[in-house]
């Protein structure tokens, strides 16, 4: 899917909005959270517009699996891979997406509670 110029994330994604770059290649950008909910909380999409998991095709398998792939790369560069770490997608109201730009969230640094809230 093309950039969405009224996208938040694809304009993080273009260096158009700034934002604290943790990792960046062809596929994938990540970020620092600007509200973070855990010591460390970084953002990792896709450069590709995907609005919700909901809207994902067969064909985005490549472009998402590397963004998981480079989740695992950044949890373990960080070294949060040892203590442990959450990565969240939120899809849709209930879950609280406020973003539609599919990302995965990666926390660490604490403990978390199981079942989510
Ligand atoms: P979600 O609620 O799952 O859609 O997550 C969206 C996330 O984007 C939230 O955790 C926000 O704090 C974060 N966010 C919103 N604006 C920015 C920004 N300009 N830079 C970095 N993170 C942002
Ligand atoms: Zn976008």
């Amino acid at each position: 899917m093309a950039a969405n110029d009224r996208c938040l994330f694809c304009r993080i994604a273009s260096g158009e909005i700034k934002a604290k770059i943790v990792f960046e290649d062809d596929v994938v950008v990540a970020f620092e959270d600007i509200n973070p909910q855990a010591p460390t909380h970084v953002l990792v999409i896709p450069r590709t517009h995907i609005s919700t998991l909901d809207d994902l095709d067969e064909e985005e398998a490549g472009i998402v699996g590397m963004t998981l792939v480079r989740a695992s790369q950044i949890a373990r560069n960080l070294r949060l891979n040892s203590e442990g770490y959450r990565l969240v997608v939120n899809h849709g109201e209930a879950a609280g997406q406020t973003v539609f730009h599919i990302h995965f969230h990666l926390l660490g640094g604490r403990n978390f509670g199981w079942p989510p809230g």
